[in-house]
């Protein structure tokens, strides 16, 4: 049937067309050009890899990928650009045991499909000096020759959709796509760094690396050297997988997924679930959409990698992938439960963020590609000279009687026994000086190091660990006056879901005529002091937490109940109650962070404090 409705015979679409169509899916944008080129280069074992791109008039004109590599023989030069042809598998049993990144046969044949590709190659073993050039244009061989060419092959990519203009069409701006190529490049930078790779953009170097066995060597060249001192290594040798590579404190974090790195047999992948495993083994370390970055290289059995899941490559099927995004998550959370997670008081607490490309073009020349980070300070920067009615707070209100009393009773909540808990290996015994504005606890430790720690953040993290320890249901307390509360209809139909889990944590609510409710009880943890106000805020908290989806309820819950119970910021402590939350936060079982990933405490080393006061 045709648009006007008349009968239309039926054909085979000619190789060309078919061509045409099958390369929509390797190659929908230059950036895939770039992929699929230089993971050939990849393949085929190059030590060096250099790519141009040059553009003009707002788009790439052209893409130069340039390898070292075996190079191919006349024959399988013009054989390469055939629609399935691979030197990579030979039968589908291969795809089980595969190490190549390619194996569909499909890139050469796609890309010439819909551009000009000259292709000049000569094999790394050929005797006598002449490679072979071949162009191909749409598909369609024009020239074959021999030619003087070096070991390796160049494959130079122009008029890309020339013959396919709605995909031209479509094509977002050039910095988005020169974006996307450097954060490609960047990625195969990492999972191969005993490969060089330069980029050059109209001429200009945007990134190069190293040869190098050490994958630190390679973070560093890319994100520069505050970078990767954020980072810690991982290194695991388990019985499903092995796990390598580097995972950042949690003072570097971004505010995406983009920088969780994932190999597998090195081959990047995109996996949910084990990107979701890794921010999983930070559990409460990083601030609610913060991601961690990580770069990690697992090694398991080929067997149980199925690759041939998208024409792309990108997407793998994991058998057993459960036991493997469990192993991850346990690992990453060892690793950062075995380290001191204090942020020291001289490091900016820095946001990396990946600028994006129509924020801040990748501007030819712009030197280093770490400024491409930009470095925001969000708390923490050198020490200004701090104004001197704000130093003079030390201790100068006295607590109430009153205040005292109550601060007493919400540290007697969170009592733990010290001696008999774990003392986590990694926060040093310290003593405390005194308490600045009402705010901050300051503290000595050993070695003469300073520490200064939030005492609402700390109390915080020291009711979150105490209220998952407890079986709360049975830690209800009774109001002697039930609340009212109302809601709004939509409210009150998110409260009315939350109704069971509410209970589970000891706060009892109980519909109350349409669109109220009435609150039986609280969790004894929140003490008697709770009037209506309190629960007028939880309830409100649950209900703006919305983003915060992946959270179980009962983690919502009750990182609410641990923050609307933690003494606040303000609240002037005594010396000893100062000691009591230092104490207690020793003993956490992850002392750094507040529940919602702010830190708890940052320190001054002694050699820091010398050198600020050029004492060095
Ligand atoms: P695939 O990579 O899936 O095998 P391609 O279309 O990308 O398919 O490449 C087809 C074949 O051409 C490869 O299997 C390889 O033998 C050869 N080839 C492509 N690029 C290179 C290169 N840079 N160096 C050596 N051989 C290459
Ligand atoms: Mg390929």
């Amino acid at each position: 049937m045709t648009q006007d409705g008349n009968y239309k015979t039926i054909q085979i679409l000619d190789p060309a067309t078919v061509n045409q169509i099958a390369a929509g899916e390797v190659v929908e944008r230059p950036a895939s050009v770039v992929k699929e080129l230089v993971e050939n280069a990849i393949d085929a074992s190059a030590n060096t890899i250099r790519i141009d791109i040059t553009s003009v008039q707002g788009g790439i004109s052209t893409i130069r990928v340039t390898d070292d590599g075996c190079g191919m023989s006349p024959a399988d030069a013009e054989l390469a650009f055939a629609p399935h042809a691979t030197s990579k598998i030979t039968k589908l049993d291969d795809l089980f045991s595969l190490h190549s990144l390619g194996f569909r046969g499909e890139a050469l044949a796609s890309i010439a499909a819909v551009a000009k590709v000259t292709l000049v190659t000569k094999a790394r073993s050929s005797t006598g000096t002449a490679g072979t050039r071949l162009v191909v244009i749409g598909g369609i061989l024009h020239e074959k020759r021999a030619t003087g060419a070096p070991e390796g092959t160049n494959v130079l990519v122009e008029e890309l959709f020339f013959n396919t203009p709605a995909r031209k069409k479509f094509q977002k701006s050039l910095n988005t796509e020169l974006a996307r190529i450097h954060g490609i490049l960047e990625g195969l930078c990492l999972a191969y760094p005993s490969i060089s790779f330069r980029l050059f953009y109209n001429n200009r170097e945007q990134l190069a690396t190293e040869r190098t066995s050490q994958l630190l060597n390679t973070i560093t060249r890319i994100f520069g050297n505050e970078y990767a001192r954020e980072l810690l290594p991982v290194s695991a040798d388990l019985p499903i997988l092995r796990i390598s590579g580097y995972i950042s404190r949690p003072a570097l974090s971004r505010k995406d997924h983009g920088q969780i790195l994932v190999s597998i047999n090195g081959r990047y992948i995109t996996s949910t679930s084990l990107t979701a495993a890794i921010r999983e083994g930070y559990r409460s370390l990083l601030p609610r959409g913060r991601f961690p970055v990580a770069f990690l290289s697992l090694s398991l059995d080929t067997h149980l990698v199925d690759v041939n899941v998208h024409p792309t490559k990108k997407e793998v099927r994991l058998t057993k992938e459960k036991e493997i995004a469990e192993s991850l998550r346990d690992t990453v959370f060892g690793i950062l439960r075995h380290n001191n997670l204090i942020p020291d008081g001289t490091i900016s607490r820095q946001e990396h963020t990946f600028t994006e490309a129509s924020e801040s073009p990748v501007v030819p020349g712009v030197a280093e590609t770490s400024s491409r980070y930009e470095v925001k300070i969000s708390g923490f920067g050198k020490i200004a000279a701090p104004a001197v009615s704000e130093t003079h707070h030390f201790l100068s209100t006295e607590p109430t009687h009153a205040g005292t009393l109550s601060t007493d009773h919400r540290l007697r909540q969170t009592e733990v026994p010290v001696m008999d808990s774990p003392v986590s290996g990694s926060v040093p015994p310290m003593e405390v000086i005194g308490q600045v504005g009402g705010i901050y606890i300051l503290a000595a430790a050993p070695d003469g190091e300073l520490i200064i720690i939030d005492q609402h953040a700390a109390h915080e993290r020291i009711f979150y660990e105490k209220i998952r320890r407890i079986v709360s249901t049975k830690n209800a307390q009774e109001l002697l006056i039930p609340i009212v509360i109302h809601r709004s209809p939509k409210d009150a139909a998110i409260l009315r879901d939350l109704i069971p889990a509410l209970a589970k944590e000891g706060i009892i609510i109980e519909e109350f005529g349409s669109d109220a409710f009435l609150v039986r009880a609280v969790p004894a943890i929140m003490g008697k002091c709770e009037g209506q106000e309190i629960i007028d805020d939880l309830v409100s908290d649950l209900m703006n937490t919305d983003l915060e989806r992946p959270l179980s309820d009962r983690e919502r819950i009750t990182r609410i109940i641990a923050c609307r119970s933690a003494i606040k910021a303000g609240t002037v402590c005594t010396y000893e109650q100062s000691q009591r939350i230092v104490n207690q936060l020793r003993a956490m079982h992850t002392p750094f962070t507040c529940p919602h990933g702010r830190p708890t405490m940052i320190r001054f080393t002694r050699a820091k404090l010398d050198e600020m006061f050029g004492r060095t």
